[in-house]
């Protein structure tokens, strides 16, 4: 085990602030990395704040970590010192279930093992985050961050960029296709961003006005603000998909009847509540209110070479760690354009 500057929490309530946590010597496909840049991810707050019942304290947060590789097991072969390089949300699964075998280790049948908040079969522990200064990870759950994207901005690419991709790339949006994107947050504003890519007509939905403009700004098509009825009940029956990011309860039923027939809403935000679904919302058109979480090793990688090809990352803004407990309250408050990025180096100074 070797040391490492990290910062964590030691409950729901406290803050985070810094310690020295241990992680492992590498084993044989084993890299571990300099972590330069760490995203944060609205699922690291509510994984602060214990909204799912589920986190081990403490907890050291972080899941869209960017570095550059700095020692390498025996075995390792994708790898050489000096790579730029990215982790994710999972960071190892069984590797012989059958959604392990089709490349869904987001659903492997043992539980996928995520980067933080996770039970460490090395240590005995929990897995602990990308909000410290070094990270060590099996090879195969290492990608490849090109080197043409800026690391910053590229950081959120691995939670926010993938979890929208993926439903995107299965429910087939593309040309042809009115996609609706729901609450643009750091997901949101980088799902607009990907179906546009993709050749999608895009329609995002806001709470707040102040984003309207931003929409546009960001590739969007058409902006609504969800508050207005009048505005809403133009696109009624017009979407054959709507990406759904909101973090907190909301009516879903609104949206499912924005959907043409056979058309889905898919929810990849997630309220701790449960959510209400009335039946004539899906019976009517036949429609679908589906889920999708993150993606697996295979499609992260292709989807960083997606952005790398089209230049997409996130607009953030660059924060040190020292500050990172004031950019959890503004996240909590939607106070976000549209994603905190921390500069590692920050850390050195602790
Ligand atoms: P975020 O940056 O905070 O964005 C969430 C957006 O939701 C806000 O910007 C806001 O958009 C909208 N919103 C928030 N509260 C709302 C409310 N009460 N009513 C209506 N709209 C509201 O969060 P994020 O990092 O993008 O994450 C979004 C959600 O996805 C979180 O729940 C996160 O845990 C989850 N997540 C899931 C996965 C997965 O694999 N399924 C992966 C990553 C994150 P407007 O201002 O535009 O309305
Ligand atoms: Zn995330
Ligand atoms: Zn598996």
């Amino acid at each position: 085990m070797y040391k490492v500057r990290a910062y964590s929490a030691e409950s729901s309530e406290s803050d985070l602030s810094p310690v020295t946590i241990e992680r492992r010597n590498l084993e044989d496909t084993d890299v571990q990395m300099e972590i330069l840049y760490c995203g944060i991810c609205h699922s690291d707050l509510h994984q602060l704040k214990n909204d799912f019942g589920v986190t081990v304290y403490p907890i050291v947060p972080g899941h869209e970590i960017v570095g550059r590789i700095t020692k390498i097991g025996p075995k390792v072969t994708k790898f050489k010192l000096g790579d730029l390089a990215a982790v994710g949300c999972i960071v190892d699964s069984c590797g012989k279930c059958e959604y392990c075998e089709s490349n869904l280790e987001q659903f492997c049948d043992e539980g996928a093992i995520f980067s933080f908040n996770s039970p460490d079969k090395h240590t005995g522990g929990v897995t602990f985050g990308g909000f410290s200064d070094s990270y060590v990870c099996d090879e195969k759950y290492v990608f490849h961050m090109p080197e043409s994207l800026d690391p910053a901005a590229g950081a959120p690419l691995l939670c926010a960029g993938i979890t929208v991709y993926s439903p995107l790339k299965h429910w087939q949006a593309g040309s042809g296709k009115k996609v609706g994107i729901l609450g643009i947050g750091g997901l949101g504003h980088v799902a607009i961003k990907m179906a546009k890519a993709m050749g999608a007509h895009v329609v995002v939905f806001t709470s707040s006005p102040s984003k309207i403009e931003d929409a546009k700004r960001l590739g969007a098509d058409e902006a609504v603000l969800s508050t207005d009825a009048d505005q809403m009940n133009k696109y009624a029956r017009g979407l054959h998909l709507i990406l759904d990011t909101v973090s907190a309860k909301h009516d879903v039923n609104t949206y499912l009847n924005l959907l043409r027939h056979d058309g889905s809403v898919v929810l990849v935000g997630l309220p701790p509540e449960p959510l209400e679904v009335g039946a004539f919302s899906v019976v009517s058109g036949r429609r679908s209110f589906s889920g999708s979480n993150i993606g697996g090793i295979a499609e992260t990688q292709e989807m960083l070479d997606f952005c790398a090809e089209r230049n997409i990352t996130a607009e953030i803004e660059l924060i040190k760690i020292q500050e990172v407990n004031k950019a959890m309250e503004r996240l909590e408050k939607g106070d976000v354009k549209y994603r905190f990025v921390i500069d590692m180096a920050s850390l050195k100074y602790e």
